[in-house]
C-alpha cells in the first residue's frame, strides 16, 4: 500500500505535482511550474511541501513547463535521483528549461536593479542555467512501452498520450497495484500527433480535465478560416503575423502550410520562422519523425530548402529577424512569444499592427493581462516596446487548434478501461471539472472525485 498526495494541478491547470510514498520510497510524479496571475506564480517560490532530498526518483509525463518547470529548483534544493522521461521529452526539456531559466535570470536582474535603487536586499532567480544543466544530467530517457524500475517497489511504463511530441500517459506499478496518470491527453483531430493510446487496466486513474466542459470547434472549419485569412492578406498585400508557441503549435502550423503549398493553394512565397527556440523545437520534431503521423516541413541550415515547404526560412540571428521589418506585405511571420509578452513577435507587431492590410492570427490561449489578450479583446491601441501603437490590422482568433482532448475525447478514452478504476479528476479549473464529473456520471455511470490541493489518498 502506498499513498498519493496532490500537491499541484488540483482544482487548477498548472503546477502538476503528485507525491507517491510507500513508507520506504518516495516517487514524485511531475514537478510543474505554477503559471498565471502573480498570486498563482508566487506559489513557485514557496518551499516544496516535502524535502527534495528524500525523493528517490521523478517520473515526468511531458516537457510542458506546467509539468516540468520546477525540476531545476528541485535539484537545487537537494534532489539527486533520476528523472524518468521519454527521449523526445528529454530533448524538448533542454530547450524549454533553458529558456525558462534565461527568463528567470533576466527577471531577477531587472528586479534587482529596482531593489538596489530602493536600498533593498537582492532577489535570487527561481533557478539558473546551471541548475537546469544539473537537472538535465539527471534525466534517464526511456521509450514508450518499456516497463522499468523506478525505485523500491515502484515501476513505470510510458504510453503515447498524443498531446505533444514525447508526451506520455504514465502507468505506475506499486507492487501488484496499478496507478494510471493520463498526463495531458492529445486532441485526436490534430494531424501530426497520433491518437492517445488506450489503457485497459488500472486500480486508480488520475484524469486530466483541461477541456472537461466542452468539445473543440471542428478542425476543418478552423482550417478553412485560416486559408481565407491567408488569401485575404495576399489579396490586400499585407503580412500575416502569427504569435506562436514554440513546441507543438508551431509545427502544426508548418504542417498545415505545407499541405496548402503542396495543394497549390498558398499564395505567400515567403514564410519566416523567426524564433531560435521554435526552430530548435522543430528540429527535435524532425529527429523523431517516426513518432509523428505527419511530416513537419522545414529547412536545413546550409541554405537548402525543404521540398515540402520551399518558402519557409529559418531566421536565427537578430540581423535576419530585423531584415523582416522591411517587408511590407506578402509574408507569413511566425514568432514567439505566444502571448506577445516578450521575444521577436513584439517587433513584428510594431511594424504591422498599424497597417490595415495586415492580418494578426491568434492560434493559442492568451492569458489575462497579456498583449495577446488585449488584441483578442479588441483593443484599438496597444502599448508595446515603449510605443503606443494603433491597431488597424485585422485580428483573427482561431479557436479550433488545441493540443488537448475535448470532453467527448476524454470520455471515450476513459471508457477504454475494462473495469472502472477509482477515478480522480486533476489538471482543470473547478467549473470544468464539475461539468466533466456530471458527464461521467450521466454517460458512463462512473463517479469521479475532485481532490483538493494537499489531499492524500491511498493507492
Ligand atoms: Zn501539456
Amino acid at each position: 500500500m502506498a499513498t498519493l498526495t496532490f500537491f499541484g494541478a488540483a482544482r487548477q491547470v498548472t503546477g502538476s505535482c503528485y507525491l507517491l510514498d510507500d513508507g520506504k520510497y518516495r516517487v514524485l510524479l511531475e514537478c510543474g511550474l505554477f503559471q498565471g496571475p502573480p498570486d498563482v506564480e508566487r506559489l513557485n517560490e514557496r518551499p516544496f511541501p516535502f524535502d527534495p532530498k528524500t525523493i528517490h526518483a521523478v517520473v515526468l509525463s511531458h516537457a510542458h513547463l506546467d509539468h516540468s518547470g520546477l525540476l531545476p529548483r528541485l535539484v537545487r534544493d537537494g534532489f539527486r535521483g533520476p528523472i524518468y522521461a521519454t527521449p523526445p521529452t528529454g530533448d524538448l526539456l533542454e530547450i524549454m528549461l533553458k529558456d525558462a531559466a534565461f527568463l528567470q535570470e533576466r527577471d531577477a536582474e531587472w528586479e534587482n536593479q529596482r531593489r538596489r535603487r530602493q536600498g533593498r536586499e537582492a532577489a535570487e532567480p527561481l533557478y539558473t542555467i546551471a541548475d537546469v544543466e544539473r537537472a538535465l544530467a539527471q534525466c534517464r530517457c526511456l521509450p514508450y512501452g518499456e516497463r522499468f524500475e523506478v525505485a523500491g517497489g515502484f515501476s513505470a511504463r510510458f504510453r503515447d498520450a498524443g498531446h505533444i511530441l514525447g508526451s506520455a500517459i504514465v502507468e505506475i506499478g506499486i507492487g501488484s497495484r496499478r496507478l494510471v496518470f493520463s498526463g495531458d491527453l492529445g486532441n485526436s483531430a490534430t494531424p501530426i500527433m497520433p491518437e492517445p493510446e488506450r489503457v485497459e487496466a488500472a486500480d486508480v486513474l488520475l484524469l486530466e480535465s483541461t477541456y472537461g466542459d466542452r468539445d473543440h470547434r471542428p478542425i476543418d472549419a478552423t482550417l478553412r478560416e485560416f486559408e481565407e485569412i491567408l488569401e485575404g492578406a495576399a489579396a490586400d498585400g499585407g503580412n500575416v503575423v502569427i504569435p506562436a508557441f514554440a513546441v507543438g503549435r508551431t509545427q502544426e502550423l508548418l504542417y498545415y502550410l505545407g499541405e496548402l503549398h503542396e495543394a497549390g493553394r498558398l499564395k505567400q512565397q515567403r514564410i519566416f520562422l523567426d524564433s531560435p527556440m521554435a526552430i530548435a523545437a522543430t528540429e527535435v520534431h524532425q529527429r523523431y519523425e517516426s513518432l509523428l503521423n505527419g511530416r513537419i516541413p522545414g529547412t536545413w541550415s546550409h541554405g537548402g530548402r525543404h521540398k515540402v515547404l520551399p518558402p519557409l526560412q529559418y531566421t536565427r540571428s537578430p540581423e535576419e529577424s530585423m531584415a523582416i521589418n522591411r517587408i511590407a506585405g506578402g509574408a507569413i511571420i511566425i514568432a514567439g512569444s505566444g502571448m506577445c509578452t516578450g521575444g521577436r513577435i513584439r517587433h513584428h507587431l510594431k511594424h504591422n499592427l498599424w497597417r490595415r492590410e495586415a492580418r494578426i492570427v491568434i492560434v493559442g490561449f492568451q492569458a489575462q493581462g497579456t498583449p495577446g489578450r488585449e488584441l483578442v479583446d479588441g483593443a484599438k491601441r496597444l502599448h508595446l516596446l515603449g510605443e503606443d501603437l494603433a491597431v488597424n490590422a485585422s485580428i483573427h482568433t482561431l479557436g479550433g487548434f488545441s493540443a488537448h482532448a475535448g470532453q467527448s475525447q476524454l470520455l471515450a478514452w476513459a471508457d477504454g478501461f475494462a473495469r472502472r478504476p477509482r477515478l480522480y479528476l486533476v489538471h482543470g479549473e473547478p467549473d470544468k471539472m464539475t461539468v466533466l464529473r456530471a458527464k461521467l456520471e450521466e454517460r458512463l455511470r462512473w463517479t469521479a472525485e475532485i481532490p483538493q490541493a494537499n489531499q492524500t489518498i491511498e493507492v
